[in-house]
């Protein structure tokens, strides 16, 4: 690392030290974020260039290639790493790029224990990628975080936790986790997309990675596609921003600066999200055609302490099945619905739903599937922040057509 190198961490360090005192809100609007220096301007530019014009060579203001650096894009990562509780962010073209940058800092003949309901992508690129490249991985249950430890070995060099789980909504205890993998000098990585650090920090209960995918609710407005990692430890931050450069999956400051923008009301848009949440899993729980609700803020859901424990509130992710478990009634009562679209993602201020034995999870055999409670009549909602009684008045004509 040369001398301009060392006076950004620094500064990065001393900037965090002032952030720490902030609360939540006040950190989503202005940590990482100063007035231009060129002009003022209030809101950070879009540095739409990949080049910086150097006095003599090596003589630079700390920007020289923007795949390495980006006034945009260091921005954001800072304001990230700020909102995480951490020390040093990095932004990433997708969620899975920045997962493919995770699972680089492992080795062929390294091994990896991961969450079993898994977002599909993950579960991809661990089995049809990485496994080519001889990384081993191991999906088991993690409900109960004492039942971890029969899967260490020697080569265990990853534990890979998704909380709230997709789609089933399953809570995993990350201190208990992390309890574990400290002990055996493991890492923990935790990807934070359903939660966002406005539920839960989980470098505060001792992750020592939070992965995203910024495209959902930090982007929040579904225009946008982006990864991002945050860690806490500078050494660990160092060897993935080395990474980020040289495997060269950055995003692009226009969309920088469009998350910037959305990491402004995060906190304004994650409360409505739960509240509109607790609304609609109330009424689908009462509904006569209902079978099941999967939603963290029930006591009778199994891990509701342990979400009750690590996160603020229980966000805008809703699954549920109907009484008549078949497809063609999921699939009718989506087409019923006007202001739930469906499509994939989620995490935007619009509601949307989806099919996920057909479109997310078709790939896992049924049976395999069924195990997991993952049946044909299951629908994910990600409710969105509109007016809540206009969005059980929508379920509630769908649900008639059934
Ligand atoms: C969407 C998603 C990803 C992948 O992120 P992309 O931005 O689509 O590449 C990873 N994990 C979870 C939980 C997701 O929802």
């Amino acid at each position: 690392m040369d001398s301009r190198d060392s006076k950004r961490w620094t500064s990065l360090l001393s900037k965090k030290k002032e952030q720490d005192t902030m609360k939540f809100a006040t950190k989503a609007i202005h940590a990482g974020i100063a007035p231009d220096p060129s002009t003022g301007a209030i809101m950070t530019p879009i540095y739409q260039t990949s080049t910086y014009v150097q006095e003599s060579p090596e003589v630079h203001k700390g920007f020289e290639y923007s795949r390495t650096h980006n006034p945009t894009r260091t921005t954001l990562q800072d304001n990230l790493a700020a909102l995480e509780n951490g020390s040093v962010g990095l932004c990433f073209a997708s969620g899975m790029a920045a997962i493919d940058a995770i699972l680089k800092l492992l080795k062929p003949g390294d091994e990896v224990i991961s969450t079993n309901d898994l977002y599909g992508g993950t579960y991809r690129i661990f089995t049809k990628v990485f496994e080519k490249y001889g990384i081993k991985f191991h999906f088991v249950a993690m409900e109960k975080a004492n039942d971890l430890e029969q899967y260490f070995n020697e080569s265990t060099k990853l534990v890979w936790v998704e909380t709230p789980t997709n789609p089933m909504m399953n809570i995993i205890d990350i201190a208990g986790i992390a309890e574990i993998t400290k002990k055996k000098g493991v890492l923990l990585a935790v990807d934070n997309t359903f939660a966002t650090p406005f539920l839960q920090t989980p470098l505060d209960l001792g992750a020592d990675i939070v992965m995203h995918s910024v495209t959902k609710y930090l982007a929040g407005h579904s225009d946008v596609v982006m990864g991002a990692i945050v860690v806490k430890d500078e050494q660990l931050g160092k060897e993935l921003a080395f990474l980020q450069n040289a495997c060269g999956a950055v995003p692009g400051p226009q969309d920088c600066f469009l998350v910037l923008r959305g990491i402004k009301t995060l906190h304004i848009r994650m409360e409505r999200h739960s509240q509109n949440g607790k609304t609609i899993a109330a009424f689908l729980v009462n509904h006569p055609k209902v079978a099941r609700v999967y939603w963290p803020g029930f006591e009778v859901h199994p891990n509701h302490q342990v979400a009750v424990k690590q996160m603020k509130d229980f966000g805008g992710m809703i699954s549920f099945t109907l009484k008549d478990n078949r497809t063609e009634a999921a699939f009718k009562v989506m087409e019923h619905l006007r202001l739930f679209s469906v499509a994939e993602s989620l995490g935007g201020v619009e509601s949307l739903c989806g099919h996920p034995a057909t479109m997310t999870h078709a790939s896992i055999p049924k049976a395999e599937r069924e195990k997991v409670g993952l049946v044909d009549s299951l629908i994910r909602l990600s409710v969105g922040i509109e007016d809540a009684e206009d969005l059980k008045r929508d379920l509630a004509l769908a649900l008639e057509a059934l």
